[in-house]
């Protein structure tokens, strides 16, 4: 099978694209480094897919690119974006509407003017931030959007859009990821930043007073869950249209991940509380059932283990680095 994965650069869809590649698929890792969040991180996931067996880097724009090309795969696993809520207000909301909507747009419109039946599968990412402070929880696929920020704004309106396009005979499904953590984490991101201040014996930066519940989701769960939905998409098991949560079941309170993650490091946790984002979301829980019944998915992966495995990561990449270029968020 060809497969393009789109925002092939970054923290998930580098994981994702060596997954398939690995499972025997010959994947185009397509990204526009140009656009990159963490352009330092995308660089440190983008060059060694170079050397990957079965994969094919492309530099290219969603938004300006010609995507005919892309459009021939069989299956396209859509990541690229610009991510985080707090970046997506201010200046940031152009880059956010651009990157996640008009791409989008035009990605969906590409494999639309395919001929029918010569059309990709497409797995779109979302995000648990369209459900926005909702007090119905856990979160089921079927509740109605309230997003608190323009980063949910234009999740909601991926989704619109992609949910027209499976209408119209894009077959196309999507999945809202929350929260994702492990090997690879942006350097903007909440475990990222803990890890590194740890290690630094500085004192950990949490927003907000710490008692917000997240469903923490570790990035090898994510990568699974994606391969399956990508395996029941091509397959017909899955519809097109289906929306499905990909969501570790047991939210942790950010302030017992700190501890957790403290006592991981060996370290007594100090923390520095700052002020909460704007949209920041307090609670997050996703109903996974709908995942388990149609794909078979269960998140498998603790906070303990999880994040055993990223301080791991942490660390050779330190080591890789050297500790005097750690200050200035490369990855
Ligand atoms: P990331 O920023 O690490 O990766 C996104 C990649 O997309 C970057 O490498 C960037 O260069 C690329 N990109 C941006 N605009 C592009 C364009 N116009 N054309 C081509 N490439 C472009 O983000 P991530 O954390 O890996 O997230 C992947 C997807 O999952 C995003 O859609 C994000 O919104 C969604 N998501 C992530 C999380 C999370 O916790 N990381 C949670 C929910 C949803």
């Amino acid at each position: 099978m060809r497969v393009v994965v789109t925002g092939a650069a970054g923290f998930i869809g580098s994981h994702v694209a060596e997954a398939i590649a690995a499972s025997g698929h010959e994947v185009v890792a397509l990204d526009a480094l140009a656009r990159a969040a963490a352009p330092e991180a995308a660089r440190a996931n983008w060059d060694p897919l170079a050397t990957r067996p079965g994969v094919t880097r492309l530099d290219c724009d969603l938004v300006t690119g010609d995507l005919d090309r892309i459009a021939q795969a069989d299956l396209i696993v859509h990541l690229a974006g610009r991510p985080g809520v707090r970046s997506s207000w201010g200046p940031g909301t152009v880059a956010t509407e651009r990157d996640n909507v008009t791409a989008t747009r035009r990605l969906l419109a590409a494999c639309a003017a395919r001929p029918a039946g010569r059309r990709p599968h497409l797995v779109v990412a979302s995000s648990s931030s369209v459900y926005g402070p909702a007090h119905h929880r856990p979160h089921r696929e079927s509740d109605p959007p309230a997003p608190a920020s323009p980063y949910a704004v234009s999740k909601v309106a991926v989704e619109r859009l992609t949910q027209r396009a499976a209408a119209d005979g894009v077959p196309a499904v999507i999945l809202r990821y929350f929260s994702v953590y492990g090997p690879r984490q942006r350097p903007d991101m909440g475990f990222h930043r803990f890890v590194e201040a740890a290690l630094d014996h500085r004192p950990i930066p949490v927003l907000g007073d710490g008692r917000q519940t997240l469903a923490f989701t570790h990035v090898s769960d994510v990568v699974a869950a994606t391969l399956a939905a990508a395996e029941a998409a091509t397959t017909g098991t899955l519809a097109p249209g289906t929306v499905l949560n990909v969501a570790h079941p047991e939210p942790v309170t950010v302030r017992s991940a700190v501890d957790l993650l403290a006592g991981l490091l060996g370290v007594r946790p100090r923390v520095r509380h700052r002020d909460p984002a704007a949209g920041d979301v307090r609670h997050t829980w996703g109903d996974t059932a709908r995942a388990a019944r149609l794909l078979g998915w269960t998140a498998r992966i603790g906070p303990a283990e999880g994040l055993a495995d990223q301080i791991v990561w942490h660390r050779s990449r330190r080591a890789r680095l050297g500790e005097r270029d750690l200050g200035n968020g490369a990855a």
